[in-house]
């Protein structure tokens, strides 16, 4: 069976990187009927947090990217990691070293002063005939995987195709600190196997670990078939460097509150890496029906926010108003606007969703519901004429006592322009500037029937 994980370290928010290879791993299981896991690779220990586990869980959650396994936490895996030792230190495929960092220290210096490569150069490896130094006294030792001196790892990598690495380009790996907790490289082929994961996706900055892990696995699991390996490329940023926090927000959660929606950072995600034909918009259920693993793209894609915002727009367009109802009301309670009305929310959203690509600029719109609106200068001198003028007092009069409904208001308009024989692209502008605060709005007499009657009135006369 299809088995795919995703392992991020929780030293900080689920990356935009890591989301994407958590929605490739989580695709590719549910399109062969297979299983998805969550491991959470806390072993750096001195940066790990619970507060960015309960991050992560909350993005994968906010994603919909369910795991059939997991949470599985390394660090309660300790002995299962010293039980894997002890086999391989039994087997000869991994030994004690007790040199100590000045010791390595001083040999890289030498090797570079030789103009060689630095690399450990194999003191405490044991070997037919070969006298190991005598263990220091009171030394804890690190442990070290003995990697094969000759041969080439090779895979058949999902994303970059076939790749061969020789051994003699790679030392022998710690993979055991003094202080017991294993390292990735060691922790991760461990449970690679354990877990029988049977294909992963991850950035391509690991690519030059798998032959590690490869030759590890062999050690461990002999025979038995590797993992498939998919490594995508980073993602770039708008500039063409690698995104990151200094260029703009990396982290699902920042998107989630910047009012993106859960399906539309899917849609792009999947996007960014992999097509299906000319396909940009498509619900995860199409993707979980294509994802088979081809048609990842071998080059970096870039980061693009103009795009980001088109799917966006396209999935709050489609959205249900009672749902983004309550997203609506999460936004403008981060700007301190606190309201029950559920129902105004949905009708405000249906009137405003069309001209928003994000629930941010959804509440920008609704906050005119909330609170006073400060037109421009520019706007009020533009729309506030004097031949509109006494038409807006004529309106609000009309207003008092027509029905408070889109048609009521419609026709109190249309008598107050009868009377000042004025026409609508006249005045429509100076109804919105006074009391939505803006010249330009959907249809203004649905617009107006969001507010109550009475504070339409005082801003009609709040010249
Ligand atoms: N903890 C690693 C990371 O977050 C996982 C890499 C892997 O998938 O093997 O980069």
């Amino acid at each position: 069976t299809v088995r795919t994980r995703i392992a991020p370290s929780p030293t900080g928010f689920l990356h935009l990187g890591t989301a994407r290879t958590a929605l490739y791993s989580w695709a590719y299981a549910r399109h062969h009927g297979g299983e998805f896991v969550l491991r959470i690779e806390d072993t750096d220990v001195a940066r790990s947090t619970e507060d960015s586990v309960q991050q992560i869980l909350a993005s994968m959650a906010w994603l919909g990217l369910q795991y059939d396994e997991g949470p599985i936490y390394q660090m309660q895996r300790l002995e299962r990691y010293h039980a894997v030792v002890e086999q391989m230190i039994a087997a000869g495929t991994a030994y004690r070293c007790y040199a100590s960092p000045e010791e390595l220290d001083a040999m890289r210096e030498a090797q570079r002063a030789r103009g060689e490569k630095t690399r450990y150069d194999g003191r405490w490896r044991p070997a037919p005939g070969k006298v190991l130094p005598a263990v220091p006294e009171g030394v804890k030792p690190v442990v070290r995987f003995a990697n094969p001196a000759y041969g080439h790892v090779q895979w058949d990598d999902l994303v970059k195709g076939p790749i061969s690495i020789s051994n003699e380009e790679i030392d022998d790996l710690i993979i055991l600190r003094p202080d017991g907790v294993p390292t990735y490289n060691f922790a991760v082929v461990v449970d690679d196997f354990d877990m029988r994961i049977s294909h992963v996706f991850r950035g391509d900055e690991h690519i030059n670990n798998t032959p590690w892990q490869i030759n590890i696995w062999r050690a461990i699991a002999g025979e038995a078939p590797l993992p498939r390996y998919g490594h995508c490329p980073i993602i770039l940023g708008d500039d063409g460097l690698k995104l990151s926090k200094r260029r703009g927000a990396v982290s699902v959660t920042a998107y989630e509150e910047a009012g993106y929606l859960p399906e539309a950072m899917l849609n792009y995600l999947a996007r960014l890496g992999w097509s299906h034909g000319d396909d940009e918009l498509f619900s995860r259920e199409q993707m979980v029906q294509w994802f088979d693993g081809s048609h990842l793209a071998k080059s970096p894609a870039q980061w693009d926010p103009a795009k980001l915002a088109w799917v966006n727009a396209h999935y709050l367009k489609t959205a249900a108003d009672e749902r983004l109802a309550g997203l609506l009301q999460g936004q403008l309670a981060r700007r301190g606007i606190a309201t029950d009305d559920l129902p105004l929310l949905a009708r405000a959203s249906a009137l405003f969703k069309d001209r928003c690509s994000t629930v941010v600029e959804l509440a920008d719109w609704a906050a005119m519901l909330f609170g006073p609106v400060s037109p421009t200068a520019e706007d009020l001198a533009t729309h506030l004429t004097d031949a509109v003028k006494p038409a807006l007092a004529t309106f609000a009069d009309k207003l008092a006592t027509a029905a408070w409904d889109k048609a009521g208001i419609a026709a109190a308009m249309k008598e107050a322009l009868a009377a000042h024989q004025l026409k609508m692209p006249q005045f429509a502008p100076a109804v919105r500037v006074l009391v939505c605060g803006r010249a330009q709005t959907p249809s203004v007499d649905a617009v107006l029937a969001l507010f109550p009657r009475e504070v339409v009135r005082e801003r009609l006369q709040s010249l």
